[in-house]
């Protein structure tokens, strides 16, 4: 069974193709054209300029993916589309490439929910059996959720605010350091103390999975006034201070939320425990090395799929389309683009970007 699939819903215009088959999950091609240029002078994603770029490159994309997998559209059993969450008019470039080449080659369309895509990448990746339990940590989102099965999802808790990766980056920013922040947070806070600036843990003293991301990145502003009213600027040392400490928050914050997420799904009997993490926020190591420590701790294998497939990307969308195709769920009627399109529909409504 081979899929296309397709992926508009953010800064990234992607296409994949992906086979399952005895072995399990394959993926063939996948193309990824990142738009961070487009939008750095703005300082956030710009909706129209996506909507454009994406109308612009989708169908280079899926001509691309198709050669690399050596494939011609008549060869796949079907296409994938992400028709939400996310900014509406680049899911709907997306769904709108997919209604055409579905109609041109008489092939069966399915739309996916791009929450759902990132939750099921370690059923592509590493064949996890359900129950497993996922955390979600990256620019845009930060939630963790029991996958039950390919089309049930339970969400446990989320942040109310910021996502960590919003944090990171405005930290970059607050610092003087440049985009996107992760990566750089993280060189800089290797060499610095992370003990010497002792940022908040919020909602530690709430029970649940919900976390709060944005008192931290205030703050971090605070010490860092602080420290300009003091002596006139930051020293390169203050800033690897600053970022070790704000990044031992956000670690320990992740890894006791985990803790209680744990809680809540070990009950369930798992035979094969697990936690898998998505986002670009899981390439941080000592995040990650929070979250082994926690799972280690109950017996729960911890898995981390290569982070090209964590980020935003088509072949978890094709994966999630075959998933969904061989379920027999969804077909071409249900397809709407939805802006907001939480993945557990028993869930409160969600606030901010814990969508
Ligand atoms: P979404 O996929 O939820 O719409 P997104 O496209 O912003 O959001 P990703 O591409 O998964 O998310 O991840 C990008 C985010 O991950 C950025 O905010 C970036 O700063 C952060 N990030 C990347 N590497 C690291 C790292 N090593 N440590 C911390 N954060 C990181
Ligand atoms: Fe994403």
């Amino acid at each position: 069974l081979t899929f296309l699939g397709i992926e508009s819903s953010c800064d990234d215009s992607a296409a994949a193709v992906v086979r399952w088959g005895e072995k399990g999950g394959e993926v063939l091609s996948s193309v990824v054209e990142g738009q961070t240029a487009l939008h750095a002078d703005f300082g956030g994603v710009v909706p129209e300029i996506a909507a454009r770029a994406h109308a612009e490159r989708l169908d280079g994309c899926v001509e691309r993916a198709l050669a690399e997998a050596g494939l011609s559209l008549a060869d796949v059993d079907g296409i994938a589309v992400t028709s939400g969450p996310g900014l509406i008019g680049g899911v709907l470039s997306g769904v709108m490439l997919a209604k055409g080449l579905a109609a041109g080659s008489g092939k069966p369309l399915l739309g996916v929910n791009h929450l759902a895509g990132h939750a099921l990448t370690p059923r592509l990746t590493d064949g996890l059996a359900f129950p497993y339990l996922m955390l979600l940590v990256s620019g845009g989102h930060c939630q963790f959720l029991i996958a039950h099965g390919v089309d049930h999802f339970q969400r446990l808790g989320g942040t109310i605010d910021d996502a960590p990766g919003e944090a990171f980056d405005k930290t970059a920013k607050l610092l003087g350091l440049p985009q996107p922040g992760g990566p750089v947070v993280e060189r800089e806070a290797a060499l610095g103390d992370a003990t010497r600036f002792r940022f908040p843990r919020p909602l530690l003293d709430r029970e649940g999975c919900d976390m709060s991301f944005s008192g931290l990145k205030t703050a971090l502003l605070r010490a860092r006034d602080a420290l300009i009213a003091e002596k006139g600027g930051i020293t390169v040392q203050d800033r690897r201070d600053l970022c070790a400490g704000f990044q031992a928050a956000v670690a320990a914050v992740l890894a006791e939320k985990t803790r209680r997420a744990l809680a809540l799904y070990l009950p369930l009997g798992p035979a094969e425990p697990a936690l898998a993490v998505a986002g670009g926020v899981a390439a941080n190591q000592t995040i990650r090395a929070g979250l082994m420590a926690v799972c280690a701790a109950s017996g729960v294998r911890f898995l981390a799929p290569p982070l090209r497939l964590c980020t935003d990307n088509a072949a978890m969308i094709a994966w999630a389309g075959i998933e969904r195709f061989r379920a027999g769920l969804g077909g071409p009627t249900d397809l709407v683009a939805r802006p907001r399109w939480p993945l557990d529909a028993t869930a409160a409504p969600m606030i901010g970007s814990g969508k």
